[in-house]
């Protein structure tokens, strides 16, 4: 591995707030907050302003509005976020060799070995003016040797500024910084940590690798190596995904409607956990049948974004059947989500509410822990296993429940 990377990410800062700033001028220094507009909604993405209300992303909306009454709700407008989105993709693409896309705001870019050429420094520093022209965003960049680093330092950038951590200060920039700041450490983890008097990523540095891995297992080895500043991952080239697709050619043609239906649905949610995978909604339903004669019938519906089973799978039944007329022997049928935009983490950019959110995190931690049949409608029980490869960064299927490691 090379010791001499220079890995910049790049973030936009409160994205989604900045983009209804360009279009409406009157939002500017205001507490403004976009997200769920009924009561069971949660902030998807606040402004600086709301911030110092102590509103934070992923909030209830309803305890945003008490925190601050006076703040401006907006529910959003996904065509709007990714038209952006691209745009600055766009930039980003014209101006470097390799790039990786992990949200709809976030950038890692690899600039090891353009030194040569110019400054790295130089080089990030003059995309980031270029994006801020061409865009009229606001983006926050850190730089360093590996990503773990640099993203942090964008966070301590933030807001519209950027960092450099010199090659060698890792771990003393790291020092005084808490252990929330590090990319792995949810809520839960931070509490275990500061359970055990573990607030400050210094403490983890003066802790022997044994010791965390002990206490937290793989986890605590990965944690380890990021508060001293360790990480040798790549970045991966960000290739734009249009469609998720997927078609079962049945080894016997059948007329047996329960089959039909049960595999229908086990194929409709698998693609949506896929979406979800992804960080990807889609807006676009694409059924298609073919019969036994080999005549090929497809239709589709646009719906608003989302990768939620309960709003997706629905559709797919309806086109199911507007399109099965025939009483002839099916020979294939195929379920396609395209239109897809990035929905960060969201199932329905802006009808989240807590408890949907919730069901669906526990269903999708369940599918990633023991496989994609671990938890699924009883209607598609009768499918074999669909289980794929991801189609969003390449990574093998989820263990299936019914195979033994
Ligand atoms: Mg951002």
């Amino acid at each position: 591995m090379n010791t001499n990377r220079s890995i910049v990410h790049m973030d936009l800062d409160t994205f989604f707030v900045s983009c209804e700033r360009l279009l409406d001028s009157k939002l500017n220094g205001k507490p403004v907050l976009i997200g769920g507009t009924s009561d069971r909604g949660v902030v998807a993405s606040c402004s600086y302003e709301a911030r110092t209300f102590g509103i934070h992303s992923a909030m209830p909306m309803r305890m945003a509005k008490q925190l601050c009454p006076e703040a401006i709700i907006i529910r959003g407008n996904s065509h709007i976020y990714s038209k952006y989105s691209d745009l600055v993709t766009e930039v980003i693409k014209d101006s470097v060799p390799l790039y990786e896309k992990t949200s709809v705001d976030e950038f890692y870019i690899d600039l090891t070995g353009m030194d040569k050429f110019f400054g790295c420094h130089t080089l990030a520093s003059e995309l980031r003016q270029k994006i801020i022209r061409e865009t009229g965003l606001p983006i926050s960049f850190g730089h360093s040797v590996n990503k773990t680093v640099s993203k942090i330092a964008t966070g301590e950038a933030k807001p519209n500024n950027q960092i450099r951590i010199e090659k060698g200060t890792e771990k003393p920039f790291l020092s005084p910084l808490s252990v929330k700041k590090i990319p792995m450490v949810g809520e839960v983890t931070y509490k275990s940590l500061c359970d055990l008097g573990i607030k400050k990523i210094r403490t983890i540095q003066e802790m022997p690798l044994e010791m965390m891995a002990k206490v937290f297992g793989k986890n605590g080895v990965s944690i380890w190596k990021k508060a001293n500043g360790i990480d040798n991952s790549p970045v991966i080239q960000y290739h734009e995904r249009k469609s998720i697709s997927t078609e079962r050619t049945f080894d016997r043609d059948t007329t047996d409607v329960r089959k039909l239906e049960s595999i229908i649905v086990a194929i409709a949610e698998n693609l949506a956990f896929q979406l979800r995978r992804g960080n990807k909604l889609t807006s676009c339903i694409t059924f298609k049948i073919r019969y036994s004669d080999f005549q090929t019938y497809t239709q589709q519906q646009r719906i608003p974004y989302s990768a939620a089973d309960h709003k997706i799978i629905p559709v797919v039944k309806e086109l199911y059947k507007k399109l099965y007329k025939r009483r002839m022997l099916v020979r294939l049928i195929g379920v396609r989500f395209s239109h897809l935009v990035e929905g960060g983490h969201q199932i329905d950019l802006f009808d989240d509410d807590e408890k949907i959110l919730n069901l669906y995190t526990a269903m999708d931690k369940l599918r990633e822990r023991y496989g994609d049949r671990a938890v699924m409608r009883a209607k598609g029980m009768e499918a074999k296993s669909i289980a794929r490869w991801n189609p969003f960064n390449g990574n093998p299927p989820p263990l299936l429940a019914n195979r033994r490691r």
